[in-house]
């Protein structure tokens, strides 16, 4: 079974509703307007909503005509990114400076898509907890998944499982991936601040460069994953920011490095940090300078459940036809991974079609492909339908 039918049928309304979405793009926790839209339409089809969860977060929940108690949940992402847009079509953001850049705007449709049909038609047993996340993008213990959670979200509404999906340029429309086990990485953060005394250039004997020191900084860290990992064990360090002085001829007297870390075990993430600290004094108490460090847990990894995985590959195959179940695992983070660490579920991954001329995540040319709705709204579907027939 490709589709289902019924989705089908109003596409060109998940169209609509995708174009609106995109052409008003709100950053995290600002998402006013779209969370009234959503909650709009939730009450439209006769769901039951409740609105401000973790800011501006929406949940609606459906009970099915089916006998039995299980509670599944679907979540999508609402928040847009701050880019500029680039593309110049009749649904480009209308807001300066916002952009659905990540393809939220999609994830909201099919979620609404699938919620319109689950709606209709009831065809399942127990309930369906309907998750719309703010502030993704924010990310880590402030982000829309871990503050749904603090307050209450899994609390007030019982999931026995959860479910979410990522549009992914560069995967054909029509085609899906999940895997069980970890999927994505975990992400931290670090800054190095390296610090002396300052002095002038043509006299560097007078007290630590910091600029040098840095530099050696940069360089030692990549023997982190080089050389301190175990070589099948992914791990990357990357240092993103370095700032420090404003004249040609001071020696300044602070330079600050600020970069992430992204890992899949939970051995290779906690190597990371005690190495930054032991590279960056060692080599700051090398050359006379200060050095303070800061490290930031933020993104668990993200982690499949294996039954949860079988049934989104279940439900994934009657709409994709098949599902690829070994897709290269990436270092990108993602929030669903705090719903992940709470409930067991599965995080997959839907094709967008070509990621070429700027069709990329957070690229000022990107767009939710719209072909990908259909496709979306009706696994969404299908995972809650098959699910009930699974637990009877
Ligand atoms: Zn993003
Ligand atoms: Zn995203």
């Amino acid at each position: 079974m490709p589709i289902i039918n019924r989705i089908a049928e109003f596409h060109d309304d998940m169209i609509q509703w995708r174009h609106h979405l995109h052409a008003h793009p709100e950053l995290s926790y600002q998402e006013n307007e779209t969370a009234k839209f959503v909650a709009e339409k939730l009450r439209s089809y006769g769901i039951e909503v409740t609105e401000g969860i973790g800011g501006t977060g929406v949940v609606g929940i459906l009970h099915g005509t089916e006998p039995g108690g299980r509670s599944i949940g679907l979540r999508a992402d609402m928040d847009a990114l701050a880019i500029e847009e680039r593309n110049d079509f009749a649904h480009r953001s209308t807001h300066d400076g916002v952009m659905h850049a990540c393809g939220h705007d999609g994830h909201t449709a099919m979620l609404l898509g699938a919620a319109r049909y689950l709606a209709e038609t009831r065809n399942f047993a127990g309930r369906v907890v309907f998750i719309f996340q703010p502030a993704e993008e924010m990310g880590g213990e402030d982000g829309g998944a871990a503050r749904m959670i603090r307050e209450g979200l899994f609390d007030t509404f019982r999931c026995d499982e959860i479910y979410g999906l990522h549009n992914w340029p560069g995967m054909e429309i029509g085609t899906f991936a999940v895997k069980a086990g970890p999927m994505m990485a975990s992400g931290d953060s670090f800054e190095i601040e390296v610090s002396s005394t300052g002095m002038h250039a043509a006299q560097p004997q007078k007290g630590a460069d910091v600029v040098l020191t840095a530099g050696h900084i940069l360089v030692a860290l990549q023997q982190i994953s080089a050389r301190n990992t175990d070589p099948l064990d992914a791990l990357v360090v990357s240092a993103t920011q370095i700032h420090g002085g404003d004249a040609y001829n001071v020696l300044p007297n602070k330079v600050t490095i600020r970069g992430t870390v992204r890992a899949f075990s939970p051995g290779a993430r906690a190597s990371a940090e005690p190495a930054i600290r032991r590279i960056a004094e060692g080599i700051a108490a090398s050359t006379g300078a200060q050095c303070q460090i800061s490290y930031l847990q933020q993104y668990p990894t993200l982690v499949n459940s294996q039954s949860a995985a079988r049934s989104a590959e279940a439900a994934g195959s009657s709409v994709f036809g098949s599902v690829e179940t070994n897709p290269p695992q990436t270092m990108i983070v993602e929030d669903f991974a705090f719903m992940l660490e709470d409930r067991p579920g599965c995080y997959g991954w839907i094709g967008n079609g070509p990621d070429d001329n700027g069709r990329i995540l957070h690229s000022a040319w990107f767009d939710f492909n719209d072909d990908a709705l259909p496709f979306g709204a009706s696994y969404f579907a299908a995972l809650a339908e098959a699910r009930w027939q699974e637990a009877q």
